[in-house]
């Protein structure tokens, strides 16, 4: 038995009722008796899991930035594109708004929720505070709804589809990466029991 969400009153996400939350085995999960959602899970080897996870995500972030995204063939002429090619060129356009939002929500932020995980809890597995854990780890939870790579994706998807009949297309080791990238920032997130990254940081003096 765990001793995260160890009598800590929790408020239900959907429905607010609240709780006194009590510990779990391996595997449970803690459901609200009002409208049935998923309160917390006990998850084995959460935070192990997530920060094997989060290293993954960290190489194909990685391999994302460093390879050819996409590359153009047309009329004997080549473009080769990067991850940031798109949010960059918006900037150039003048598109400011927009480019930044481009960058941020599929470059930036997925980086800084990547870092900050492995800040928070990389320390926790050697049972050691980092400096700032909780500011870090509520940064965290504040920007992971605006860590949106799925909608870059499904734009490159959109764009690809309708450049491939007037342009050869070659999809670049970038592209997998990314693709890679979202899966397992995925895995990531749904590893992590944020009660228990809190309860273990509560317990720090
Ligand atoms: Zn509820």
């Amino acid at each position: 038995m765990s001793k995260a969400a160890n009598n800590s009153l929790i408020a239900c996400h959907d429905c607010d009722l609240l709780f006194r939350a009590r510990p779990l085995r391996n595997g449970e999960r803690a459901a609200c008796p009002r409208c049935g959602a998923v309160l917390y899970h006990q998850r084995p080897q959460a935070i192990n899991r997530a920060l094997i996870y989060s290293l993954t995500s960290l190489i194909f972030f990685g391999l994302a930035n460093i390879f050819p995204f996409m590359t153009f063939q047309m009329q004997g002429r080549e473009q080769v594109t990067f991850l940031t090619s798109g949010g960059f060129e918006l900037l150039q356009q003048g598109f400011w708004g927009l480019g930044v939002l481009v960058l941020s929500v599929g470059v930036l932020l997925p980086f800084l929720r990547i870092i900050g995980t492995l800040y928070v809890l990389i320390p926790l597995e050697f049972n050691i505070e980092a400096w700032k854990a909780k500011e870090t780890f509520k940064f965290i939870e504040a920007i992971t709804p605006w860590a949106m790579m799925e909608v870059l994706m499904l734009g490159v998807i959109v764009a690809y589809v309708k450049l491939i009949d007037i342009t050869t297309i070659v999809l670049g080791a970038s592209l997998y990466s990314f693709a890679a990238l979202i899966f397992f920032m995925t895995l990531s997130a749904a590893a992590l029991e944020p009660l228990e990254v809190w309860e273990r940081l509560e317990q720090r003096p």
